[in-house]
């Protein structure tokens, strides 16, 4: 945290350098923006084709189809869901918190996509419905669905406590990719990555910019939507936190299951443009190093 006494004193021109304006880093209509019209006109009567049910404190995994759309749906009460998301055929291929939030701010809703790290960066899917977009940001600075947190985890519980907990969140994603893949949790473990906090609300207190959590404004039957822009492997964690409204690495909140539905389009639209995955990124990664 910065310092409220810092050691070093201001130069006199402090309150000028202060003064620069900000610039975005990465102006979205620079970047290749969701045809959302289309995903729109695609997802008018689609069908549910499958629904999972993540219990409480658990994880799952789930495979989603290229252009095919799923939900994350809240069932019983107020919980938040960590998902991570792989390239189905190719796990070093996963969503990259930090630069999503980089390029779509720290909480994100719909028309945001979620891409993929170095050297794919392209996106893997693009939220297409979101029930709680009316939410935005509230007196606290807050926002629901953030990319800013990594995932609940057992190492920090650790330090914080010495105890050992074995559903944070981390350990019940590794638990889950463990058996969907077969391999064990040595091997897994370094393929589970920073998620998006579906329906977490989330932000930075205003003095010390230190992240907070607050009680998710999620109600049974709001749900985060998706159109899965590559053949996705999907692992949502129903967080042992709840609502993340006071505790969030122990068995002490309430905590609820939540639903994932894939749904399949049943017009041809997407077809009819021939739409397809989006390319991996196209630079050459000769990083000035020749080739
Ligand atoms: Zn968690």
């Amino acid at each position: 945290m910065k310092s409220r006494t810092p050691d070093f004193p201001a130069p006199l021109d402090a309150e000028k350098r202060k003064a620069t304006p900000p610039v975005v880093c990465y102006p979205v209509d620079q970047l290749r923006v969701a045809p959302l019209e289309l995903y729109f006109r695609a997802r008018k009567n689609f069908e549910l084709v499958e629904s999972l049910e993540v219990p409480a404190r658990e994880a799952r995994t789930f495979e989603i189809p290229a252009g095919h759309f799923f939900r994350i749906v809240c069932v019983d009460g107020p919980q938040v869901g960590d998902l991570n998301l792989w390239q189905a055929e190719n796990l070093q291929e996963r969503f990259y918190s930090g630069k999503t939030r980089a390029l779509h701010g720290t909480h994100l809703s719909t028309g945001d996509r979620l891409w993929s790290g170095f050297p794919y960066l392209r996106p893997l899917a693009t939220i297409t419905a979101d029930t709680l977009d009316w939410y935005g940001f509230d007196e606290f600075g807050a926002g629901v669905h953030d990319v800013i947190g990594t995932r609940c985890d057992p190492y920090t519980s650790f330090l914080s406590n010495q105890t050992k907990y074995h559903h944070c969140c981390h350990s019940n994603l590794i638990r889950s990719l463990a058996l969907e893949t077969g391999l064990s949790k040595a091997e897994i473990e370094a393929d589970v990555h920073d998620v998006l906090n579906v329906f977490m609300c989330t932000g930075f207190l205003q003095d010390t910019h230190q992240y907070f959590m607050k009680a998710s404004p999620v109600r049974s039957g709001d749900y985060l939507e998706f159109f899965a822009e590559v053949h996705l492997l999907g692992a949502l964690s129903a967080c042992p936190g709840g609502d993340c409204g006071s505790e969030h690495s122990s068995d002490s909140s309430t905590c609820y299951p939540l639903r994932v539905e894939h749904y399949c389009p049943t017009n041809d639209e997407l077809t009819k443009v021939g739409c397809r995955s989006p390319s991996i990124n196209g630079y050459d990664r000769s990083h000035g190093m020749g080739n």
